[in-house]
């Protein structure tokens, strides 16, 4: 047998055109269960995206009822909503970091809010342009 055709032949998605000679009924039970995995996978991973989406979603103030679409929409269409999700996220989170009243330390780079003497996560002293 070629190699296109052994290819062919086990593709577990049950593609499976007969070329060449027929499968055995073994090898037909073996592409079933595949199959039926495949399938679990195919549902399991999209249920638990959109069940995480629909957490996140909750945790930046959607609604209970906002959130559930977001997870049947994630669920359902994956494609379509998991990207969409994203975009809105980096979106809603780009404007909640650095705005107005908003600093980042200069010794360890993270974001601090108001006009401080010291920085809250490292202690250092901050120098203030405009201080007096
Ligand atoms: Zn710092």
């Amino acid at each position: 047998m070629a190699e296109w055709q052994t290819r062919w032949t086990q593709n577990p998605v049950g593609l499976t055109p007969r070329v060449g000679s027929t499968p055995t009924s073994g090898t037909k039970d073996k592409n079933l269960i595949l199959q039926r995995k495949m399938w679990a996978i195919g549902i399991l991973i999209p249920f638990l995206i959109g069940l995480w989406v629909a957490m996140d979603a909750r945790k930046r103030g959607y609604s209970p009822l906002k959130a559930f679409g977001w997870f049947l929409g994630v669920w359902l269409l994956l494609i379509v909503f998991l990207p969409l999700y994203l975009i809105l996220r980096s979106r809603s989170a780009g404007k909640a970091s650095p705005g107005k009243d908003t600093y980042v330390c200069p010794y360890c780079g993270r974001l601090y809010k108001g006009k401080v003497l010291f920085c809250p996560y490292c202690g250092q002293r901050l120098e203030q342009d405009d201080s007096l």
